[in-house]
C-alpha cells in the first residue's frame, strides 16, 4: 500500500504565516496539470508495485483549480489507479473558493474527503492572518460541502495568535463543535523563518504567545474536544468514531508515498526525494521528460530518527519490537534508556511493547522526541 500526494502550488494571495511552496497570479494551471500526469507516468514505477490506497491533493490551494482541470487530472490518473479501491481521497479547499456549484463538481469526482483551511472563526484573526475569507464564509463552505454529499469533512484551526485569549479560543472551539464534523486539526501558530509574520515579530510589531498561555490553549483544545467525543490520535489531530485522516496517518506509520508536483516530497523507506520548488522549472523539466528532484539516501540512523519523530506523534506510539527488528536490540535498549526519565515523570508510558507519549507529555513532545533521537 502506498500514498499519492499531488501538490497544487497556486494561491490567490499569500497568508502572512505560510511557508508552503505556492505562487500567486499564475496562468499555467493547465500546463501544470499535464505536467503532474506526465510526472506520474515517469515515476509510477518508484512505487515498486505498491497499490495506491490514499490520495491527497494539497497545496497551495487545490480549490484554485477549475472543475474541468480536476476532471482532466482524475481522468488521467484513473487509467492506472482504481479509485474505488482507495481508502481515502482528500482535497484541500479554501472557504472562499467553495460555492454550491463547486462543491457539487467536487462530489462528481472520486474525492471523498474535504480538508478545509478555516484557521479561525474570528474575522479579526482572519484579517490578521491575511486569510481571504470570513468566518461566515467558512461556515457556509462547510455546509455547501455537506449538502453536496460529503460526510468526511475536516477543518484546520490555528491557535496561539498574538493577543489571543482563552475566551476567544473557546469561542472558536465552540463554533467548530457546532459544525459537528468527524475530524478537526488544530496547530499552534509557528513563526516560520522568512514569512511576513516572522518579520513582524522581529520588528517588534507582534508578540509571540508565551509558553504558559500556549500550554493553556493547548489544554483547552484537548479538554474541549475530548469532552465532545473526539479522540486526540495525533498531537494536532482529533477524530470522532475512528474517522482518522488515513493519508496523513500513513506518513506517521512509515508507509511509502509518491509526491508529484513542484516542491512535493516522496518517501520509499530508502530515499527521501524533494521536487524542485520552482513552478516554471518543474514544468519545463517534466515537459522535457526529466524528473527534477534532490534525493537523500536514508541510512539506518536517519530512519530510526524518522521513526521516533513520526510514531511518537500518534496515540499508537512506537512499536519497540519493530525498532528491534529494523535497527537491532541495542537500539531498542538505547531508546528505552533515553525514555526512562520521561517514563518516570509520567510524560511517557510503555505498554504492550509500545512506547507512547501520555496526554501530559504531548505539549512537550518535541523535547521528548529530541531526547530519544540517536546522534551517534
Ligand atoms: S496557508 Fe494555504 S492559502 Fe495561505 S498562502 Fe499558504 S498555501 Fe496559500
Amino acid at each position: 500500500m502506498a500514498g499519492l500526494y499531488l501538490h497544487i502550488p497556486f494561491c490567490r494571495t499569500r497568508c502572512i504565516y505560510c511557508d508552503f511552496y505556492s505562487t500567486v497570479g499564475e496562468a499555467v494551471q493547465e500546463r501544470y496539470v499535464d505536467a503532474l500526469l506526465r510526472e506520474w507516468e515517469l515515476r509510477r514505477n518508484e512505487l515498486a508495485g505498491e497499490t495506491v490506497d490514499t490520495i491527497y491533493l494539497g497545496g497551495g490551494t487545490p480549490s484554485q483549480l477549475s472543475p474541468a482541470l480536476l476532471h482532466r487530472l482524475f481522468d488521467g490518473l484513473g487509467s492506472d489507479i482504481d479509485y474505488a479501491a482507495c481508502r481515502e481521497i482528500t482535497f484541500e479547499a479554501n472557504p472562499d473558493d467553495i460555492t454550491a456549484a463547486y462543491a457539487e463538481a467536487l462530489a462528481s469526482l472520486p474525492i471523498d474527503r474535504i480538508s478545509m483551511g478555516v484557521q479561525s472563526f474570528s474575522d479579526d484573526d482572519l484579517r490578521f492572518l491575511r486569510r481571504r475569507h470570513t468566518a461566515a464564509q467558512a461556515i457556509a463552505a462547510v455546509e455547501c460541502c455537506r449538502r453536496a454529499g460529503f460526510k468526511r469533512i475536516s477543518i484546520d484551526l490555528i491557535y496561539g495568535l498574538p493577543h489571543q485569549m482563552p475566551a476567544s479560543w473557546e469561542a472558536n472551539l465552540r463554533q467548530a463543535l457546532a459544525l459537528d464534523l468527524p475530524h478537526l486539526s488544530a496547530y499552534n501558530l509557528i513563526y516560520e523563518e522568512g514569512t511576513p509574520l516572522d518579520r513582524l515579530r522581529r520588528a517588534g510589531e507582534v508578540q509571540e504567545c508565551d509558553d504558559t498561555l500556549s500550554l493553556r490553549l493547548f489544554e483547552q483544545l484537548r479538554d474541549t474536544l475530548t469532552a465532545a467525543g473526539y479522540e486526540q490520535y495525533e498531537i494536532s489531530n482529533f477524530a470522532r468514531s475512528g474517522a482518522y485522516a488515513l493519508h496523513n496517518t500513513s506518513y506517521w506509520q512509515d508507509v511509502p508515498y509518491l509526491g508529484l508536483g513542484a516542491a512535493a516530497h516522496s518517501y520509499d523507506r530508502k530515499f527521501r526525494r524533494r521536487n524542485i520548488a520552482d513552478l516554471h522549472r518543474y514544468i519545463a523539466g517534466i515537459e522535457a521528460g526529466e524528473t527534477c528532484y534532490e534525493e537523500e539516501r536514508l541510512d539506518a540512523d536517519t530512519r530510526y530518527n524518522d521513526r521516533i519523530i513520526t510514531a511518537l506523534r500518534t496515540m499508537w506510539g512506537l512499536d519497540l519490537d519493530g525498532v528491534a527488528a529494523d535497527f537491532g536490540e541495542e537500539r531498542r535498549a538505547y531508546c528505552l534508556r533515553m525514555a526512562a526519565p520521561h517514563l518516570q515523570a509520567g510524560l511517557c508510558e510503555c505498554r504492550d511493547n509500545r512506547l507512547r507519549i501520555t496526554p501530559n507529555g504531548l505539549f512537550v513532545s518535541d523535547g521528548i522526541m529530541a531526547d530519544l533521537l540517536y546522534v551517534g
